[in-house]
């Protein structure tokens, strides 16, 4: 079999270029090595309802009219129509550090300025200065690392400040501990305050189906529960792909979404790695019937909530950090048609070492499981008052879940804290997308694969 395009990966970024370069040729291939499409952002079924793994807000909101705001430009080129998306805004969110101080935020902008300005007044002209930064500021150009924490406090010379506005943008995209590219943090923070969190009205699953059923209209291939183990190479061409099944595929160009580590390995490069330290995470869904009334907080969209003297993002010493996350809540979207249940989804920084050390025995693995949901509901109780008589169904995903069902190393979801931003690996024909090239997120994942389809292969063919 020879395909033009051979994509790696069927989670946001793989299908996003596959649907754009499609457009163009539709022989297109991905190999996919789970037995559905989404990766990270993917779903599973429990008592005959779907369980979203992923989904707790997008990123990104933008207007309709604002032509050149992310989100509208990659529909263009996908060629989606907004409305087959059927967007809702978030309510609104909160940055809550516990006996310290909050801030509240939402789609309009002017929210959380006149929040920073009320409950932070000496620090308001830095915030302004900060914004002034932020809108200047190329994130794409290439640079070496700058520290956001130093450039933040720097003008705003507060560190709780300082904290709570790195508190959501790390939990939302950083995969370095305790601090953030500059390119990194404005990116983030131009896609959670600046534009917003919005989700769409049906389930990830029909958000994948539309990306599929439009790629599959132009004649696009799929296939699940084919992993590649090998990626075959002629000095620095790659010629195509190895599957576990022993089969062969080639390709004339071919896009990996796998993550740059994962991909080196596959190539047998893996001296070329770099062993940073990756940062895991535990989630717990708690389903509640929807009469539950939560005591307070309970009309948030998503709470980044800290309860530490300072906020710590780092991998924990312990199994999990029950110190910091985040708290989603995802029927607090405008106008969603009421939804048959209520969930609370709970998040925290992990140690995949010691959830590894607890899988040796799947006891004691199921054990500190039902043990991290217990605790994570003590937590989430503090802030939102009692619900867990109510709860009618839980389960918890740890980082060997994630690593079990999208191949991603230690199941770090913002992958390799080393990105490759031009997605040059250095092969002729063998680009990087997703998650190690520094676009996280869905919509950044998306952004991603479309950007290097155009950067790098529709402009050779
Ligand atoms: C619990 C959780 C909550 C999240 N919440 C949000 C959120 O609210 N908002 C948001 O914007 N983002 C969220 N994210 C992050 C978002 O899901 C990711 O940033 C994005 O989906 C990454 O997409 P990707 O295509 O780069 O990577 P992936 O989704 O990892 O896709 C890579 C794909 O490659 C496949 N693959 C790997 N190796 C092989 C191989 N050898 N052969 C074949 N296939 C292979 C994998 O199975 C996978 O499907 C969340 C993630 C998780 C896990």
């Amino acid at each position: 079999m020879h395909v033009p395009l051979l994509i790696i990966g069927g989670g946001l970024s793989g299908l996003a270029a596959a649907l754009r370069f499609a457009r163009f040729i539709p022989d297109v291939l991905i190999l996919e090595q789970h037995s559905r499409l989404g990766g990270l952002n993917s779903y599973y079924y429990r008592n005959k309802r779907l369980f979203e793994t992923g989904l707790h807000a997008i990123t990104n909101y933008a207007n309709p009219k604002d032509k050149k705001a992310p989100l509208n430009r990659l529909l263009r080129q996908l060629k989606i129509k907004r409305k087959e998306l059927d967007l809702h805004e978030q309510v609104h969110s909160e940055i809550l550090f516990q006996g310290q101080e909050s801030l509240r935020f939402s789609n309009d902008f002017s929210l959380f300025c006149r929040e920073i300005e009320l409950k932070f007044p000496s620090s308001y002209a830095g915030f302004t200065e900060l914004l002034t930064l932020i809108d200047a500021y190329d994130p794409f150009a290439p640079a070496d690392f700058i520290s956001a924490r130093k450039v933040i406090q720097d003008k705003l010379h507060n560190d709780l400040l300082t904290d709570m506005l790195l508190c959501p943008l790390m939990y939302y995209g950083s995969s370095i501990e305790n601090d953030m590219d500059l390119g990194q943090f404005v990116i983030m923070f131009r896609a959670i305050f600046l534009e917003g969190m919005f989700r769409p009205g049906g389930t990830i699953k029909d958000l994948l189906d539309l990306l599929e059923n439009h790629y599959k209209g132009y004649g696009g291939k799929v296939r699940t529960k084919s992993c590649v183990q090998r990626i075959l190479t002629d000095g620095k061409k790659v010629l195509g792909v190895e599957l576990t099944s022993g089969e062969e595929i080639r390709c004339d160009y071919m896009l990996s979404t796998a993550g740059s580590e994962e991909t080196f390995e596959l190539l047998g490069e893996s001296s070329k790695i770099k062993k940073l330290p990756r940062l895991g995470f535990v989630e717990t869904i708690f389903e509640i019937p929807p009469a539950t009334k939560l005591k307070k907080a309970a009309d948030n969209t998503i709470i980044f909530f800290n309860t530490a003297a300072t906020f710590n993002y780092s991998s924990p010493q312990e199994t999990v950090d029950f110190r910091s996350g985040v708290i989603c809540m995802p029927q607090n979207f405008q106008n969603l048609a009421s939804l048959p249940y209520k969930e609370i989804r709970t998040t925290h920084l992990a140690s995949y070492k010691l959830w590894k050390k607890h899988a040796e025995n799947r006891s004691v693995y199921n054990s500190v499981k039902d043990d991290t949901a217990r605790s994570s509901l003590a937590v989430a109780e503090k802030i939102l008052g009692n619900f867990a008589e109510d709860i009618v169904y839980r389960d918890t995903f740890t980082p060997l879940t994630i690593e079990r069902f999208t191949a991603k190393k230690e199941g770090a979801i913002y992958g390799n804290p080393s990105k490759i931003k031009d997605g040059d690996i250095g092969y002729d024909n063998l680009f990087l997308a997703g998650t190690d090239q520094g676009f996280l997120g869905i919509v950044g994942a998306m952004l991603s694969g479309v950007s290097i389809i155009n950067q790098h292969i529709l402009t050779r063919i």
